[in-house]
């Protein structure tokens, strides 16, 4: 243990003057802006990171449009890179100043779900998804961060925010349709939708060892970006008929796994029927209506199909296995941050985002630069 680890942080003065930040707030269905709030102060176990690099998700447009409930007032984002900017009192081994990446999903560690390896359902469902939906986001100069202890990834110096953002959600999200799915070296996988979330699936499982991958989507730029990500068969959903060409590659056999990356009735029922008897269906997908199983391709129940589902796995645990395959070169998920925003234009980046315009995948939010504070001068 370094001396420095000895001197208990806590005792340090608060490192900046300042006591109000910008934020993105949300005030109610479509109705959201940047606003002065007060800069966040960490009590024990907490500590407050200065964001560098943020992004938006799918599930903040939900919110946004008012599809998935948050309170008023609520600061929205789950994505981030940062630096410490305080520590609480209890939180140990960490330093003011270090870079730190915090997973989407931020568990306590401790709990009945999260001794049981369930840290996403931290506390009871859902549990573990606190930040932009029952506690402040991290779409803002600053963020509190719950659990300190359990949730700040030190980023190594080599690696850049853009390398990392993307692990906090939906690579980790993405990746675990495989690993819940306990997918097999040479097994053949079909995922349906290339949005974010799924192209990170595809790269999941070319990491996982999948023979070949079948991928849907009726976006070309998203097919495209999907063959790099390891997907070996593209098909159009508005030019061929998806479940027949699968079932045709596959010699009526079907897939070995099934992924569902929309959370809509016609992904999942289309991935219900390539899937071969006794294989697996991952559903990564939000389900905002209802779901129905159809009982053809489920073989009445009798199939031995498997069904299983994942909120993206967190912890710092997980963002440092994520973070070791992005510093061996194992994934790169970069090219999916398409746009680039300041702070101040993420309503921009919303409206660009929401509409899904010009190609974009993922924007990237540049908040601060890692060594000084405020904006950086570049954006
Ligand atoms: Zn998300
Ligand atoms: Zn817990």
């Amino acid at each position: 243990m370094s001396a420095q680890t000895l001197v208990p942080d806590a005792i340090l003065p608060h490192p900046s003057s300042t006591t109000t930040m910008k934020a993105l707030v949300f005030r109610g269905p479509h109705q959201i802006g940047i606003e002065k709030v007060e800069l966040p102060r960490a009590g024990y176990g907490e500590a407050v990171v200065r964001v560098t690099l943020t992004t938006i998700c799918g599930t903040d447009v939900h919110i946004l449009k008012g599809e998935y409930p948050v309170k008023p007032g609520l600061i929205l984002g789950h994505e981030a890179v940062g630096v410490i900017h305080e520590l609480g009192p209890g939180v140990t081994g960490y330093r003011i100043g270090e870079r730190v990446l915090t997973g989407a999903i931020t568990p306590c560690g401790q709990c009945n779900f999260c001794l049981s390896g369930n840290l996403s359902q931290c506390g009871g469902a859902l549990g573990g998804w606190r930040f932009g939906n029952t506690i402040n986001g991290v779409q803002a100069e600053y963020v509190l961060v719950p659990y300190a202890q359990a949730n700040l990834a030190r980023i190594p110096d080599h690696l850049r925010d853009e390398e990392v953002v993307l692990l906090a959600d939906i690579a980790s999200t993405g990746f675990s349709a495989s690993e819940n799915a306990q997918m097999k070296i040479g097994d053949t996988v079909a995922i349906f939708a290339q949005g974010p979330i799924g192209l990170s699936a595809t790269a999941g499982a070319r990491l996982h060892g999948a023979s070949c991958i079948f991928v849907v989507d009726s976006n070309p730029v998203r097919l495209e970006h999907a063959r790099r990500m390891g997907a070996d068969v593209t098909l159009n959903f508005n030019e061929v008929d998806v479940v027949k060409e699968i079932l045709r590659f596959t010699q009526g056999r079907g897939v070995d796994v099934a992924i569902e990356a929309l959370g809509r009735q016609i992904t999942f029922e289309n991935a219900l029927r390539v899937l071969r008897p006794g294989g697996t269906l991952a559903s990564l997908g939000v389900y905002s209506e209802g779901l129905s199983i159809p009982l053809g391709p489920f073989a009445a129940g009798l199939g031995d199909h498997k069904i299983v589902t994942s909120l993206c796995p967190g912890g710092k645990e997980r963002m440092r296995r994520l973070m070791e395959l992005v510093a061996n070169r194992r994934v790169d998920l970069t090219s999916l941050l398409t746009h680039k925003f300041s702070l101040d234009q993420i309503t921009e980046a919303y409206d660009l985002f929401s509409a899904q315009r010009d190609g974009v995948l993922k924007v990237a939010i540049k908040v601060s630069s890692a060594k000084g504070s405020g904006q950086d001068p570049e954006c």
